[in-house]
């Protein structure tokens, strides 16, 4: 029947709503058909999530965040509500494939890295719950860019997720916000009243995110900038053709690309423009639909909680309050006590170059209420506290992440270890004065797209012996434990993740031209390329490991192959030149006919989300080597983790939990800690004296300065072998005594796949915890105060 129902409306919006003969349908074609046809089931229980919201009077959750790292949408959907059996029948019954049909979409890559993947798990794992949220943010024409290598370096190219139709978005243009920049402060009634000089419409587009098993939907809605006026007519009959349209370019600018760093600000007015343009849209979307409810703005706390993800929406602590004051008419102390009782901030990094700021001059020129009020958010603070340490303008600069804080109600930190670095270093004297501000929400991924859908083997495996009460309840995975002990359940599992690797080594010869062994062993490192998260303190362990195999080729290695992937920012020189070097070692140790039986590295271009649901399935190593201190949570760690993949890592972020709960005999640590790696930097020379110390590291730095993996260029990584032995900020060479020392551990523990499987059996069992599910509880408990609305 579902089957029947399916097929017949897939015909009807092939050749309705995309006017396409059956006959001559191309993939496209069949894969937008089949996103209508779901995405007509999704809207009943959109509306009816809807209705009882409003029914019930229930608080929402909004969701600010600058980034949404979604992916592709359809097999999402698809897996939610249960459809995957109907949906593989129907598209073969039209002789189509599903897997082609579902790897036709395009990757929606509105965001860098584990920042917007965390919102984009967040809103999943809400609408399971049946929490009533908004996810707001911005609909970029262009997502994060696309990555090539040319000769090994990166090349980087406009991403263009919305040339073929959308078919998740609708637009609603009903909903259009005009949003205004610069101008100045004009006194009408005694009253200030901000007069923008300039203005652009902000036009929303939903999507719908259905939550497992269909019983809840909440919304997505990404603004789109537009001109306040369409075009110029008088200068187009003028002949000024260009510069008729001029108007309209300047406006869609806002939203036309994604900022590709996530760790520093560039192009700043135009960034600034983007964070005031998405936020002042969505707060006054928010307080529209308050106002239809409620009568007393007082209220809003109580019906109301927004979260801002890091400080990109930061200037929604004086906006909020320039709504409640200056057009609402509350008294300016309680509308910022108002606002603070409304707003929350997560914070996602300690790195002092990546906690924004904004030139006090620049916040003038284009928000000048907003700059004068915060001028009187920092006067509150000082009433407030008279002992306070911290400015929010200082320098000439105003500092977004006290702005943050000053303004929110909760302040958290995404990992324990994060949360207490938070109290420790960054915000030590705010936490002094509010003490019970900062809490942990330990980030988590949802287990629909990163074990149900991304891993078929491994949950028919894990459905096979304990059904499928852990898809939104993952804890119980810790059912599977005592399997670890039985032998069959071992094969079985060994089986699937054997079959995963044997189908991720066909995909690489398929469409990469290289061969990988399935038996070797498969370690993974898959992130945004950073100093901090060290790929090139794996690729100089690999270039050591590749010297003592030539050393002694008849030696009984372990077959590792080694894979790579991740961006780096456009402007960031030293991360280029990392991927660059990884690239040099790969062509010269693959091309090795003695060595590359037991090594092989392989790096594919483009990493997103669709490449990781292919490649941590087939992970067998996690490597999570960041320096410690420095990573606030890492989320793929626990992707990893669920996976079965065994962690190699040091004491940082989330890997501390995910080390405490899959236990320290499942899990390879190295590396020095937080504090150790605070006192190892003062140590004189500590790098040179690493060196001198490693013959192994003296011996991989000399290996690339000879110019083997440089066509004999003994200077093309000079920057590398020059930090790494100098001034190593990222303690590369002060830990790679240990990070080598603990990779053999993990060649030993290899080689006995009995112990192997049992300790990554342990691994899924116990990583049920991390799932977005029990993080998004956490939130709606000690932040939101936020209740699921019962079915
Ligand atoms: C999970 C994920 C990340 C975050 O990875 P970390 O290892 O935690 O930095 C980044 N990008 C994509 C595409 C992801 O799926």
């Amino acid at each position: 029947m579902q089957t029947q129902d399916l097929r017949d409306a897939v015909l009807r919006h092939l050749t309705y709503s995309l006017g396409k003969d059956p006959a001559h349908a191309q993939t496209n074609d069949w894969r937008l058909a089949l996103s209508f046809a779901v995405r007509e089931r999704i809207v009943d229980p959109w509306f009816a999530s809807t209705r009882a919201t409003y029914g019930g009077k229930h608080k929402r959750v909004y969701y600010l965040s600058m980034e949404f790292l979604i992916g592709r949408l359809l097999e999402d959907a698809v897996v939610n509500l249960g459809l995957m059996d109907a949906a593989d029948e129907v598209m073969s019954g039209f002789g189509q494939n599903l897997h082609n049909v579902l790897s036709d979409e395009p990757d929606a890559a509105l965001g860098n890295g584990g920042l917007g993947r965390l919102a984009a798990c967040f809103l999943e794992s809400l609408s399971t719950i049946g929490c009533p949220a908004y996810g707001y943010g911005i609909r970029y024409e262009h997502g994060l860019f696309k990555q090539s290598f040319r000769d090994g370096r990166q090349m980087e190219s406009p991403e263009d997720w919305l040339l073929r139709r959308n078919a998740w978005g609708f637009p609603r243009p009903e909903a259009s916000f005009r949003i205004g920049f610069n101008g100045r402060v004009a006194e009408r009634d005694g009253k200030p009243v901000w007069e923008p000089s300039e203005a652009v419409l902000a036009s929303a587009h939903d999507t719908p995110i259905i939550g497992w098993q269909g019983r809840w939907a909440n919304t997505l809605r990404l603004w789109e900038a537009k001109p306040v006026d369409i075009f110029d007519l008088d200068r187009f009959n003028r002949g000024e053709f260009a510069a008729a349209a001029e108007a309209e370019a300047s406006a869609r600018t806002i939203s036309r690309v994604l900022y590709p760093d996530d760790t520093t600000y560039q192009g700043k007015r135009l960034r600034l423009q983007q964070e005031y343009f998405f936020t002042a849209a969505s707060l006054r979307d928010i307080v529209r639909r308050f106002d239809s409810e409620y009568d007393d703005p007082a209220w809003l706390p109580q019906k109301v909680a927004i979260q801002l993800n890091d400080t990109h929406p930061a200037i929604a602590g004086p906006e909020l309050v320039r709504i409640l004051h200056d057009e609402k008419g509350m008294e300016i102390d309680r509308a910022i006590e108002t606002a603070r009782a409304t707003l929350n901030y997560t914070n996602h990094t300690l790195l002092p170059e990546a906690l924004e700021k904004w030139s006090e001059e620049l916040m003038s020129d284009l928000l000048p209420r907003h700059m004068t009020l915060i001028q009187r958010i920092d006067e509150h603070h000082a009433q407030e506290k008279p002992n306070r340490k911290v400015r929010l303008i200082e320098n000439g600069d105003v500092k977004m992440g006290e702005l943050s804080f000053v303004m929110a109600n909760r302040v958290n930190g995404v990992s324990a270890l994060h949360t207490e670095l938070m109290k420790q270093t960054v915000f030590e004297d705010l936490h002094a004065q509010y003490p019970d501000k900062i809490v942990n929400q330990t980030n988590g991924v949802t287990p629909r797209r990163w074990l149900l859908s991304a891993n078929p083997r491994l949950s028919n495996l894990i459905a096979g012996e304990i059904g499928m009460d852990w898809v939104d309840d993952l804890e119980q995975l810790a059912r599977l434990e005592p399997l670890a002990e039985d032998s069959a359940f071992r094969k079985a599992y060994r089986d699937a993740k054997r079959a995963n690797k044997a189908e991720l080594s066909q995909w690489f010869r398929d469409t990469h031209d290289v061969a990988l062994d399935p038996d070797a062993m498969f370690d993974v490192q898959i992130k945004r390329i950073h100093e901090y998260k060290r790929q090139h303190l794996n690729i100089l362990e690999a270039i050591a490991l590749w010297q003592e195999i030539r050393d002694n080729p008849n030696g009984d290695w372990t077959p590792r192959v080694k894979i790579f992937g991740g961006k780096a920012a456009p402007g960031y020189v030293f991360a280029k030149e990392i991927i660059y070097l990884i690239n040099s070692v790969a062509k010269v140790l693959n091309a090795d006919p003695v060595t590359s039986k037991f090594l092989k590295v392989v790096y594919p271009p483009n990493y997103n989300v669709t490449l990781a649901e292919k490649l941590i399935p087939a992970a067998e190593l996690s490597q999570q080597i960041s320096t410690a201190g420095k990573e606030a949570s890492g989320t793929g760690n626990m992707k990893f983790a669920l996976n079965g993949a065994l962690t190699i890592g040091t004491l940082d972020g989330a890997n501390v939990e995910i080390r405490e709960l899959v236990g320290a005999d499942n899990f390879f640590l190295f590396g020095m800690t937080a504090s150790e790696v605070v006192e190892r930097r003062k140590v004189h020379e500590h790098a040179a004296k690493a060196i001198a110390a490693d013959p192994r590291l003296a011996r991989a730095l000399d290996e690339i300065r000879a110019g083997t993996f440089s066509d004999g260029d003994g200077e093309r990584f000079r920057s590398i072998t020059d930090n790494v032995s100098g001034h190593d900020y990222f303690l590369v060479s002060s830990d790679f005594t240990d990070f080598w020392r603990a990779s053999r551990e993990v060649d030993r523990a290899y080689r006995d796949s009995t112990s192997w499987t049992r300790m990554a059996v342990l691994n899924t069992a116990r990583s049920g915890w991390f799932s977005s599910d029990r993080t998004i509880r956490g939130y709606m408990g000690d932040i939101w105060g936020a209740s699921a609305v019962p079915a």
